[in-house]
């Protein structure tokens, strides 16, 4: 197939402002070019690709990123800033779309969401956040009740978040796992990676290091100095160990150092890929029994969890996660999230998209279809 990946317009790739869309952007395009797919993808100017996405033609668009949806109220209006990048990117999109046999979308956003039945290449989206307002929430459940197939979800516990029609489409997530390295030998460390901004929780990991009395590394990209600035104050110091935002070849180093991984989400947290890129290190989890992470951690094989929002909970979990066999979570991470698993996934399903809209007699499928092309 000839596949547009359209990614985050919150900023390039490479910067960290998309979350974990940047890191799973990475690791689909590579899966798709090693299965033989010519990929075209569509970013923020400054965006980089690495090594493995050299087989993809890179398209680049400028403009003012997107405001973040999960930090405006339930209820807010959309917001597209002046000169917005989002427009851009799709603008482009619509304008290349017969270069493409299929458009996959990475971005939570209305406006790639409300095109899905007005673009003439079938278009599909990897929804990549739970349940965060109203508009998107509608709209979401708008194109499930009309092109169901059109959507894909990392986690059950995520969808959940949305009303849809029919069982979803679950493609978890994957990575690269030849560059994270297992490391059998920690240290009295523990590890917190992430944006950090209220829905992560990372006061509760501070808490608990506090009580353990285990120094916290944190890992990610301030999205909100003053929230980071209140957190460092709730911790007696030296708790927390402010480590910045490592690419990804420095993180997983560091990574393998931790005894222990915390995972914190305060929302339904759409995957959690830290907590798979922890577990490839050889990182047991202790992580709150919600979303994404309540799913990929297993209680006693790749972590512990705990109640939802309970630090004494958190703190026993981290307790019991120190005990955990650390060459057990790199196997979990090995059979279940590598980087070829997910491709076929994603493959598989943008096969359907594309075989169902030449069906309907919509877009380039209708001229050839994956049959005719193959
Ligand atoms: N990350 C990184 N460098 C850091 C800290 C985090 O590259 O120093 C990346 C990490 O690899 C992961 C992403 O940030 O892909 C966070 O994604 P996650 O799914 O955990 O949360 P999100 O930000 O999407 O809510």
């Amino acid at each position: 197939m000839r596949i547009l990946v359209v990614t985050t317009p919150m900023g390039p790739l490479g910067s960290g402002a998309g979350g974990g869309v940047e890191l799973t952007a990475l690791s689909l395009v590579a899966g798709l070019l090693q299965r033989g797919h010519q990929v075209m993808v569509l970013a923020a100017e400054g965006s980089r690709l690495p090594a493995s996405c050299g087989g993809a033609e890179l398209w680049l668009e400028r403009g003012e990123a997107q405001p973040s949806c999960q930090h405006q109220e339930r209820h807010s209006p959309l917001l597209i800033p002046a000169d917005g990048l989002l427009p851009r990117l799709w603008r482009r999109a619509l304008s290349e779309q017969h270069r493409a046999d299929v458009i996959l979308n990475l971005a939570y956003d209305w406006l790639p969401l409300w095109l899905t039945p007005h673009v003439t290449t079938p278009l599909a989206h990897l929804i990549s956040m739970g349940s965060v307002g109203e508009a998107m929430d509608a709209v979401i459940a708008e194109v499930a009740a009309r092109q169901p197939g059109r959507l894909a979800f990392h986690t059950a516990a995520q969808a959940a978040d949305f009303s849809l029609p029919a069982a979803p489409r679950l493609v978890g997530n994957g990575f690269d796992l030849d560059q994270y390295g297992f490391n059998p030998q920690p240290e009295r460390l523990l590890g917190w990676a992430g944006r950090i901004a209220p829905e992560k929780g990372l006061e509760d990991a501070a808490a608990v290091a506090a009580q353990l009395q285990i120094p916290l590394a944190v890992w990610g990209l301030p999205q909100d100095p003053a929230y980071a600035r209140w957190v460092e104050s709730s911790v007696p110091p030296g708790t927390l160990q402010w480590r910045g935002f490592l690419p990804t070849e420095q993180l997983q180093r560091e990574l393998g150092r931790c005894a222990v991984l915390l995972n914190t989400p305060k929302w339904n947290e759409a995957f959690g890929n830290v907590v798979v890129e922890a577990m490839a290190c050889g990182v047991p989890v202790a992580a709150y029994a919600r979303g994404g992470p309540g799913e990929l951690v297993q209680e006693g094989l790749t972590g512990a969890l705990a109640a939802a929002d309970d630090r004494a909970a958190l703190a026993l979990a981290t307790e019991r996660a120190l005990g955990v066999e650390r060459a057990a979570c790199r196997r979990w991470a090995e059979r279940h999230c590598s980087r070829a698993v997910f491709a076929e996934r994603i493959e598989g399903w943008l096969e359907e998209v594309w075989r169902e809209a030449g069906l309907q007699g919509g877009g380039a499928a209708a001229e050839g279809g994956p049959a005719r092309r193959r």
